[in-house]
C-alpha cells in the first residue's frame, strides 16, 4: 500500500499521544498515569519541533511553554496570552503557523500533542501518528478518538517494561497513514 506523503516541501503532520486500553488520555484536566519514560519519549520526538496543542493542554503543563519547541495554543477566546508561545484562533491557522517554523528550522515533522478535542479535529489531517499504547485501563474523561481500520500502517513498534517513574509497561508505536 502505498504511504499518504505530505504536499512537496511542507511538513508531515504528526499526533503525539499515550492512550490507555479503553482509548483514555486525561482525567480532571491531568493525565491518568506517571510514565516518566515516556515524558522522556516525549521530549525526544518533538524537541526543535514546532508543537500545537488545546487551550486546555497548555493549561496542565507544569512548566509552559515546553523548552526548545514553538508551542502554539489554539483557543477561541479572543485576547488570549500564552506567555512564551503563541496563540492560533483555530487549528488551520495553527498548522500554517508550524508549517512555516518547520521549514524555517529546516525540520520535517510539526507535531499536534492534544488533548482530545485537538487530536479529533486533526486526526483528518494527520499523516503519522506516534501512539504510546499504555497497558491500563485508567478512568477518565478525555478519549482519543477511534482510528479508522485499514486507514493506517504500523512503521515501528518497542515494546518497554515499566522502568522507574513508570506505573505501568507501554508500548512505543508509529503509524502511518495509507
Ligand atoms: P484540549 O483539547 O487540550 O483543549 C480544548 C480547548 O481548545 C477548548 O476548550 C478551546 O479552548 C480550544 N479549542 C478546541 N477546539 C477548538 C477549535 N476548533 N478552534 C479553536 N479553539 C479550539 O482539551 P481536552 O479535550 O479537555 O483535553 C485535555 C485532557 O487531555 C487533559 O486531561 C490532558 O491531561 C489530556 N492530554 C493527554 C495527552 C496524552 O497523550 N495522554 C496529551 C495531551 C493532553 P478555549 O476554551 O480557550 O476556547
Amino acid at each position: 500500500m502505498r504511504k499518504a506523503e505530505p504536499a512537496a516541501g511542507l511538513p508531515a503532520i504528526c499526533l503525539i499521544v499515550a492512550r490507555g486500553r479503553n482509548g483514555v488520555i486525561g482525567t480532571q484536566g491531568d493525565l491518568p498515569w506517571r510514565l516518566s519514560s515516556d515524558l522522556k519519549h516525549f521530549k525526544a520526538v518533538t524537541s526543535g519541533k514546532p508543537i500545537i496543542m488545546g487551550r486546555k493542554t497548555w493549561d496542565s503543563l507544569p512548566r509552559r511553554p515546553l523548552p526548545g519547541r514553538l508551542n502554539i495554543v489554539v483557543t477561541r477566546q479572543t485576547g488570549f496570552a500564552a506567555e512564551g508561545g503563541q496563540v492560533a484562533g483555530d487549528l488551520g491557522t495553527a498548522l500554517v503557523m508550524a508549517a512555516a517554523q518547520a521549514q524555517a528550522d529546516s525540520v520535517d515533522e510539526v507535531f499536534v500533542i492534544g488533548g482530545a478535542q485537538i487530536y479529533a479535529a486533526a486526526l483528518g489531517n494527520a499523516h503519522r501518528l506516534y501512539i504510546t499504547e499504555v497497558e491500563a485501563d485508567p478512568a477518565g474523561d478525555a478519549v482519543f478518538p477511534t482510528l479508522e481500520a485499514g486507514q493506517w500502517s504500523e512503521i515501528s513498534r518497542e515494546v518497554h517494561e515499566a522502568g522507574p517513574g513508570d506505573e505501568y509497561n507501554f508500548v512505543c508505536r508509529v503509524l502511518e497513514r495509507v
